[in-house]
């Protein structure tokens, strides 16, 4: 065996570094691709069953309390079956790009703590600069003006819809949802797959 100093001469990444020392047992993160919408009718998924978190950040628990603030805060001025159906529009529409956010961003500390980032790598100067980065990204988040948005939101869901405005529908927004996912996963994998 190589003496640790060695390993990090002549190895260019941390996952060759930590090969090294355990014969290639590495622990796979397992992903799956953000779900296309929480709310299905008058039900709704918060925390670890909506959103997928790695254990790089370990935001599970912190986005599950997001998801319940905001779900509770809106419910509890819902007086009818239709203010539920707008809390859970508000909801899923400020809570989903918030959390699939927070979910690719772990994954990103992630990339970064094992080298994996382009043009970062193990170089500890371009590391600090992108942790640095990551956590300002990190800490830039309003949580007060988040739930003004989703209060915004349900209100004005109420109000177009006791104007007989045309707002999306939960079936139209799932469509469009999957088909978006559907795009995005067939560019990954670089494979012609008709819906
Ligand atoms: C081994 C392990 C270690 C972890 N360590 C850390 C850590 O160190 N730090 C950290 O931040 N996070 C850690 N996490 C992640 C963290 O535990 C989760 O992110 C967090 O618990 C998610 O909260 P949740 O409320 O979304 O889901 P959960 O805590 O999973 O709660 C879901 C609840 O729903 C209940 N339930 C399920 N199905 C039904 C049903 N049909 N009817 C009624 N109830 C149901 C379950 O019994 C459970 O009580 C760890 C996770 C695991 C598995």
């Amino acid at each position: 065996m190589l003496p640790c100093r060695a390993y990090f001469v002549e190895a260019n990444s941390f996952k060759k570094i930590l090969s090294g020392y355990s014969g290639l047992r590495l622990i796979p993160e397992i992903e799956h691709p953000p779900a296309p919408t929480y709310i299905n009718g008058l039900v709704a998924m918060q925390g670890n069953a909506a959103h997928f978190m790695t254990n790089f950040q370990q935001l599970g628990p912190s986005q599950q309390i997001e998801d319940a603030m905001i779900l509770g805060t809106l419910l509890r001025s819902a007086h009818s079956r239709a203010d539920v159906e707008a809390a859970l529009y508000a909801y899923d529409t400020v809570r989903r790009p918030r959390s699939q956010w927070v979910s690719e961003h772990g994954k990103r500390l992630g990339w970064l703590w094992t080298g994996m980032v382009e043009d970062v790598g193990i170089d500890a100067k371009k590391l600090k600069k992108a942790m640095l980065q990551w956590k300002e990204d990190s800490e830039a988040f309003d949580l007060k003006a988040h739930k003004n948005e989703a209060v915004k939101i349900m209100k004005q869901t109420i109000k177009d819809r006791s104007t007989g405005e045309k707002i999306v529908t939960q079936d139209e927004k799932m469509k469009a949802g999957f088909q978006g996912l559907w795009e995005a996963m067939r560019e990954k994998s670089g494979e012609q797959v008709e819906l």
